[in-house]
């Protein structure tokens, strides 16, 4: 059973989701604070303004209410018409009580008269603190903002109370309008953020969903597939990466398949050679003892040269690989001069002089004295096997930088300037038939390079021809 997953999968949406949250949750806190604040201000400010007006009508109604009880009925009329005018000015009612809060007069008709009003205002109103109610009033039916302000000379008991209200209904109005302006607003930039984020989330998104199709492209053997790089510095820096990655893997893969081509190449020419010598060896061998002995030989040769090429082929893949080559602090110079002396007697055959300049002492080394032979070895293989009879082959080792400086010197047949930047490739000759005839494969400097590196160093050469060639392998401390 699959648990399903809520979280969306893909990128894009889980950053635009993220960016949405964050910002709704940020708008709509702000605007609930700010819609609050707005609607307790409005709320305030009318009773503030509510009150102000209830003291001036309170004053403007003190000398006529003083004057009341002398002609009752004529001065009832003309508080009858100053509370109406007054009541209209402020777009509310006006109740007038006398000192027991017994209502005397009101603008509205609905308010009964002679009856006790003991809300909450008259006591503030008494005791001289403002204070303002906000309920459900019967007549008119409606809630309403009330206010209530005594109507007294300074110090002295009050007349009576003039309460003046005011119906909430278009306090409420104003507040529910602010409140749909400030969702308004919420509602546009979610919108913008939704917009903006979408497409910054692409971006971001775009380049990746590419790499990922290029990558299962190539991981589908299309090696030459590659990216745009694209998006911000971060992605576009990735795709670079990629394409150049993708290029190494290209060429090490390249490389791979010529070295394995090259190798079954080399294999069968020897073979063919030896099997079409077996073929004539068993329909002519028994007959001629002379044509036996020559085709043996021959195929003595060509099983040595595969002897070698294997050998060759497998030191190169373990010193690629880098195991079973344990390292020791090594002084070279007693393994160089066994060298010289094992070969020495190659040297003789071939009619070359071979010389050896090398200390009783080197700086030790850390080096894998079978790497360090097979690499010598080789050297002084190719100087006498590429220098005519009578030529000279020269090892010298010095200490440098440290390290240590062999070269191999020899006055031989040299290279020509457009094959030296190849010597050093796998199965590469540059002199095809001589390298043949000497039984080389082509893998002998390789060899050489790939065991200077794997111990941190380097192999240079310098070689004119017809004058002879010089190899210098420096290997650091
Ligand atoms: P090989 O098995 O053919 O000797 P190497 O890798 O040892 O292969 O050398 C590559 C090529 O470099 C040789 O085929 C040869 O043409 C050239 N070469 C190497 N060493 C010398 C040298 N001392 N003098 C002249 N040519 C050389």
């Amino acid at each position: 059973m699959t648990r399903r997953n809520l979280f969306p999968q893909s990128l894009s949406s889980r950053l635009l989701l993220t960016y949405v949250t964050l910002i709704a949750l940020g708008v709509g806190a702000l605007i609930a604070w700010t819609g609050q604040r707005l609607g307790e201000q409005s709320v305030q400010q009318a009773e503030h303004e509510l009150e102000l007006q209830s003291q001036i009508i309170a004053n403007a109604l003190r000398d006529p209410l003083e004057r009341r009880p002398s002609s009752p009925t004529t001065g009832e009329r003309s508080l009858d018409t100053l509370v109406a005018s007054y009541a209209k000015s402020i777009g509310g009612r006006i109740t007038l009580l006398d000192v027991q809060q017994n209502v005397i007069l009101s603008s509205d008709p609905r308010v009964p008269l002679q009856t006790v009003d003991n809300h909450a205002e008259f006591a503030a109103a008494r005791a001289g603190t403002p204070q303002f109610d906000i309920r459900w009033d019967e007549w008119a039916k409606e809630e309403r903002l009330f206010v209530a302000a005594p109507i007294s000379a300074e110090h002295v008991q009050p007349l009576g109370f003039v309460q003046v209200s005011i119906s909430m209904a278009p306090i409420y109005a104003e507040i529910q309008q602010t409140w749909l302006s400030l969702i308004g607003i919420a509602g546009v930039v979610v919108l913008i953020t939704v917009i903006v984020s979408g497409l910054l989330a692409r971006q971001i998104a775009i380049p990746v969903q590419n790499l990922t199709t290029t990558s299962e492209q190539i991981a589908a053997w299309r090696l030459d597939e590659r990216v745009t790089p694209a998006g911000p510095s971060e992605t576009r820096r990735l795709g670079v990466a990629f394409n150049r990655m993708a290029d190494q893997v290209q060429g090490m893969i390249a490389q791979q398949r010529a070295f394995v081509d090259n190798a079954a190449h080399e294999l069968r020419s020897p073979l063919t050679s030896l099997r079409l010598r077996l073929e004539m060896l068993q329909t002519h061998g028994q007959n001629d003892a002379e044509l036996t002995r020559r085709y043996l030989g021959q195929m003595e040769h060509e099983i040595g040269y595969l002897q070698r090429l294997i050998d060759h082929l497998l030191a190169l893949a373990a010193v690629e690989e880098g195991v079973d080559a344990p390292r020791v602090p090594l002084d070279l110079s007693r393994l160089l001069r066994e060298l010289t002396e094992q070969m020495n007697v190659v040297a003789a055959q071939a009619g070359v002089h071979l010389q050896s300049e090398v200390p009783e002492h080197l700086p030790r080394i850390q080096a894998n004295p079978e790497q360090m032979s097979m690499l010598v070895r080789n050297l002084l293989d190719n100087a006498i096997k590429y220098t005519r009879k009578e030529g000279t082959a020269t090892l010298t080792a010095r200490a440098a930088n440290g390290g240590v400086e062999i070269r191999v010197t020899d006055t031989g047949m040299g290279i020509p300037p457009d094959a030296l930047p190849h010597i050093f490739d796998r199965f590469y000759r540059a002199d095809r038939a001589r390298s043949l005839q000497q039984g080389g494969a082509g893998l002998g400097l390789s060899l050489v390079r790939a065991i200077a590196e794997a111990h941190g160093g380097r192999v240079e050469v310098q070689s004119r021809v017809n004058e002879g060639s010089t190899f210098t392998v420096s290997l650091p401390a």
